[in-house]
């Protein structure tokens, strides 16, 4: 069935479904919410629209552009599929990646048209797509069941080449067998399944990113990445709420570097930022994943930590410490202040979270008060 599928056909269905898919998610989706993903899917569906109009199923070099196009078509999809997994990813290697491939893919076909360039082109396709099922199951942005239906046929998808692929090496183009089941129709078949795919997946897909966008810009803090205080206030709420459930403890840290303002007088703003983010840094690596960890105002941090007594919270205040006495060895040019500590546990102050803060901002006080550099525990003496 697959050598009567004629190719000219698919490619022309191929073109026009991709040029609607392009049009419908162009005017809104992507006007609306023009992330970074959402361009190279519009970058992937504007390129198969062409991949379909120049490739006729013959070997003419117009045709051959054609399906190389094809290739920069899903690894453009897969680009943007990887942007949204990690949005740090260096545009300038992604459009490397995209450009080698479609390379690879026209040049194996162009020296050999007949069998190995075929075997590049299918294991391109189906790698990219194989990546894209990889890499949306991976990424954390967008829940899984809005991902869902786009991985799976581009898994299918990208098995369905790679095994073409093999038994195109194996058995050769002319191979009846071959031609029965992976004719190149079928692959045509393929592309087009996955664009459609893409047309019901890519605005929902879209949509998730943006809200994903807004809820970090909503609850994390822009310096550090750790939770902005609105946000701690929220959590840490309910952390209480449970703990009184269960009837266990929850431990407060309020942190303040010392003598902060100097490294911002003595080396301006941007080594103070700096200094904030490291020390962000040695709070987050200082507790366990579940505990809470935020930015409460410029240089003070604070944090939450489930099931943990006032003693557990002066063993995380004093890990801070030494990540912070491990930094100041690698830092030259100015020295990582140290910090100051105040620990209030709920089994003494109870469960209000204002009366919590309350009594380790009062401890923290206090710690300054008896020289900085130490851990004060509300309510006990100074513990350095
Ligand atoms: P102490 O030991 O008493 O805490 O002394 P300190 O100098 O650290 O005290 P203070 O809280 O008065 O100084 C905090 C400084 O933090 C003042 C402010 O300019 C600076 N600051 C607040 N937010 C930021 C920020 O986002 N970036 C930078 N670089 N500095 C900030
Ligand atoms: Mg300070
Ligand atoms: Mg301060």
């Amino acid at each position: 069935m697959g050598g009567a599928l004629d190719l000219g056909t698919l490619t022309v269905v191929m073109a026009v479904v991709s040029l609607c898919v392009l049009v419908l998610f162009y005017f809104d989706t992507y006007r609306a919410n023009p992330t970074a993903p959402a361009r190279w899917w519009c970058l992937a569906l504007a390129t198969l629209a062409a991949a379909g109009i120049l490739n006729d199923g013959g070997m003419g070099v117009v045709s051959l552009i054609g399906q190389g196009l094809m290739v920069v078509g899903v690894a453009s999809m897969w680009a943007g599929v990887r942007r949204l997994r990690d949005p740090e990813t260096p545009a300038v290697s992604l459009v490397l990646a995209v450009l080698a491939a479609g390379l690879i893919g026209f040049a194996g076909r162009f020296l050999d048209p007949d069998l190995w360039g075929a075997v590049v082109l299918l294991l391109l396709s189906g790698g990219f797509c194989a990546a894209i099922f990889i890499e949306l199951r991976l990424q954390r942005t967008v829940p899984w069941r809005t991902a869902r239906n786009f991985a799976v046929i581009a898994a299918v998808t990208g098995v369905y080449d790679l095994v073409r692929a093999i038994a195109l090496a194996a058995l050769g183009g002319v191979n009846p067998a071959f031609r029965a089941v992976f004719g190149q129709g079928f692959s045509l078949l393929a592309a087009i399944a996955l664009i459609v795919a893409a047309a019901t997946s890519l605005a929902a897909l879209n949509s998730a990113t943006r809200t994903a966008h807004f809820q970090q810009l909503a609850t994390k803090d822009a310096l550090t990445g750790l939770l902005n205080r609105t946000e701690f206030m929220r959590r840490a709420g309910e952390m209480l709420s449970r703990a009184h459930e269960q009837g266990s403890e929850v431990t407060v840290i309020m942190a303040d570097l010392d003598k902060f303002k100097s490294i911002n007088d003595d080396f301006g703003h941007l080594t103070g930022d700096e200094v904030i983010r490291a020390f962000g840094v040695a709070c987050r690596q200082s507790v366990r994943s579940r505990d809470l960890v935020g930015r409460f105002g410029g240089e003070e941090f604070i944090m939450a930590l489930a099931d943990s007594s006032a003693a557990d919270g002066v063993a995380v205040a004093e890990r801070i410490q030494f990540v912070l006495s491990a930094q100041r060895i690698l830092l030259d040019g100015y020295t990582v202040p140290t910090a100051s500590f105040g620990v209030a546990d709920s089994s003494v102050h109870g469960d209000d979270l204002g009366a919590l803060i309350a009594s380790a901002d009062t401890a923290l006080y206090g710690a300054k008060s008896a020289g900085r550099n130490c851990v004060m525990v509300s309510d006990a003496a100074p513990l350095e």
